[in-house]
């Protein structure tokens, strides 16, 4: 796949964004990084970047409770509008209090705009102009998510930021799927920036809207993609389509068409699904701001915990012996307090503290990551100290990194 970098200038924000997202460190002249470090401020707090965002598919981040996501350095979490709106339902959440009551985290929340969940349902649904009708995974029950119902859904669960309604393919498929998708993600971009400006709900929340770009793969339709959706008042771009079946080599090339043709936007750029501490790194330098992924928690169930350069599997015989904390010096409850030895004794015996403390401590690993980055950014080091953070984060990729099933 050839990268060559589109020749199209730069484009800005388009009047009518609100844009509640400054560049506090600007990426260097010299060209040496694209990585910037900013402030998103949202109804429920300010979010510094570049940020992780940890997942919580059903208003939970499995296993974990508001004071350990805080404890973990967690400023903004994702919820999931596709499970959410199905169970237990968006109307009931509403009633009573929103989301941030619901789940009872005062911080800021994101949600999805369930695209990626319902075209991910594979054999279960059909796609038309309209939108998507698809059956639940739960009942087999019809169901109808269009670029406006979306809309409503998110305003009701009532996050800081919904995310428009779009049309998500794998990084691999066919060109022409691709540019089907990306063309019907701009005319439901349009839509859902239409149905959010009706939204009284939206508008007394002070709920942001982020826009996607698609592309996938190809320089070309990257490139229209962004340009397009740039050219909407959203308040955030987010960059779909990657995190899939992608190498890193094709992601880093799809991410240099985007970059430069938003030099001279001021909104946030958020990647979606990337969660590796290499891959997330690799990301920021080249000049990504958010990311979103269940893979710390996903893997820390599996008992795969992250370390300095690299991983331990607890499940590995050898630490049953081992009374030394999973890191030295980590902050989290499992090294304060516990040994490796006790975590692999925990997740031989399927014990849910096993769970919940090897969680805290690949989410504490990963927010700890994020903010030495942003140090590094903030203090005009980064290129200095890249190859420093390079060996911090191991070379994990979430392809070797998945393993096993949630
Ligand atoms: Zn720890």
């Amino acid at each position: 796949m050839s990268a060559a970098a589109p020749t199209s200038s730069p484009i800005g924000a388009p009047a009518g964004s609100r844009a509640p997202f400054e560049v506090i460190t600007a990426a260097p002249r010299d060209g040496s990084t694209q990585a910037r470090a900013g402030r998103l401020t949202l109804p429920h707090g300010v979010v510094e970047t570049p940020q992780f965002m940890p997942v919580g598919t059903n208003a939970t981040v499995k296993a974990l409770d508001p004071d350990d996501l805080e404890r973990a350095g967690a400023s903004i979490v994702l919820a999931n509008t596709y499970h959410l709106y199905l169970r237990p339902g968006h109307e009931r959440i509403q009633r009573l209090g929103g989301l941030h009551r619901f789940m009872a985290w005062d911080r800021p929340l994101l949600t999805d705009s369930g695209g990626f969940q319902v075209v991910s349902l594979d054999q279960l649904r059909s796609i038309d102009d309209d939108g998507v009708t698809f059956k639940s995974h739960l009942d087999g029950s019809a169901h109808r998510l269009t670029p406006e119902a979306s809309i409503e859904i998110q305003a009701a669960l009532g996050a800081d930021v919904a995310v428009a309604f779009d049309h998500p393919v794998f990084p691999s498929s066919p060109r022409a799927v691709v540019a089907d998708a990306t063309a019907r993600t701009e005319r439901w971009a349009e839509r859902s920036l239409e149905a959010h400006a009706r939204s009284e709900r939206a508008r007394e929340l002070g709920q942001s809207l982020f826009g996607v770009i698609q592309g996938g793969l190809d320089p070309e339709l990257r490139a229209e993609s962004t340009q397009t959706i740039a050219a909407l008042p959203f308040d955030g771009l987010n960059i779909g389509g990657l995190a899939g079946d992608e190498t890193p080599i094709q992601r880093a090339d799809a991410l240099r068409v985007v970059v430069p043709l938003l030099a001279d936007d001021p909104r946030p750029r958020y990647l979606m699904g990337l969660g590796s501490p290499i891959d997330l790194l690799d990301a920021v330098d080249l000049g990504v701001d958010l990311f979103d992924s269940v893979l710390p928690a996903r893997v820390a169930r599996t008992g795969q915990v992250w370390i300095p350069g690299g991983r331990l599997n607890l499940r590995n015989a050898a630490f049953l012996d081992d009374p030394n904390p999973i890191e030295e010096g980590c902050p989290c409850p499992a090294c304060r307090r516990f040994s490796r030895a006790y975590l692999a004794h925990l997740f031989r015996a399927r014990e849910l503290l096993g769970y919940r403390l090897a969680t805290c401590h690949n989410l504490t690993f990963t927010l700890d990551f994020m903010a030495r980055i942003r140090a590094a950014i903030q203090a005009g080091r980064f290129p200095d100290v890249r190859q420093e953070l390079r060996v911090r984060a191991g070379r994990i990729r979430a392809g070797e990194a998945a393993g096993e099933p949630a």
